[in-house]
């Protein structure tokens, strides 16, 4: 992509970031704390815009992704809300079926994700009019029909994915020309992180999600957080 087309590419992405601004308030930004995440947090932050950020601490990241809010704080002053799942829950989940249960089926790693994730997210989603989060369209097999702009009826809200025509090069671009903060597992062959348990490094050549939840099939391989009951829904474009 020429200096120009990123140029425009960005211009566009700041303006969307400003629309749900001043449009769709209240509005959150769900942060993993990935690469894509710091360049929306960058975003939002050095513009001050009325987007809340948040992420979820589901009690099993790594110390790295876990280092990333202490650099948000120093680079930015500003602190990331945490939520986290319900102690009961998790505990009941552990003392039934293991601390490591989702390795066992797909329907125990449903359930993990339901505990630590889905149901906090909820929590932290309620009330607000809009949500952004930082997916490509190119991120995956089960990301290809992303726009920027979605009914998300699950939810009752706008969902926006203002990244959505970025690709992997645009991001880096972007997080080098502006130092932003990233996590070190990137410079590790993690391109996508999650949980510790459930992500590993990727071979280069390997599709950027591969070493998510690695022992199951491609096609179930979303967390849940841009699912319904289970499975994946298209999600109405509210834009085109
Ligand atoms: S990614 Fe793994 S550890 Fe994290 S909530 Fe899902 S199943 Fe549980």
């Amino acid at each position: 992509m020429s200096s120009a087309d990123f140029d425009t590419l960005l211009s566009a992405t700041q303006a969307t970031l400003a629309r749900i601004a001043t449009e769709f308030t209240p509005a959150v930004f769900a942060s993993s704390l990935a690469a894509e995440d710091m360049v929306l947090t960058d975003l939002i932050l050095r513009n001050k815009l009325a987007i809340g950020i948040f992420s979820l601490e589901t009690g099993r990241l790594h110390a790295e992704t876990l280092g990333m809010l202490a650099r948000i704080k120093e680079t930015y002053g500003s602190e990331i809300t945490l939520f986290k799942p319900e102690t009961a829950a998790v505990e009941n989940y552990v003392a039934a079926n293991g601390l490591n249960a989702f390795y066992d089926s797909v329907e125990m790693r449903k359930e993990c994700c339901r505990i630590r994730k889905i149901e906090p997210l909820n929590r932290a989603l309620a009330g607000n009019k809009a949500w952004v989060t930082g997916q490509r369209r190119a991120q995956s097999t089960t990301r290809t029909e992303l726009n920027v702009q979605e009914d998300d009826a699950a939810h009752d809200m706008q969902k926006f994915n203002p990244l959505a025509d970025w690709s992997e090069e645009d991001v880096w671009h972007y997080i080098r020309s502006n130092n932003v903060p990233y996590n070190p597992l990137h410079d590790k062959g993690y391109p996508s992180i999650g949980c510790e348990p459930c992500t590993r490094a990727i071979q280069p050549g390997e599709d950027v999600r591969a070493g998510r939840w690695w022992w199951e099939n491609p096609e179930s391989k979303e967390c849940g957080l841009h699912v319904v009951d289970g499975k994946l829904i298209r999600i109405k474009s509210a834009t085109n």
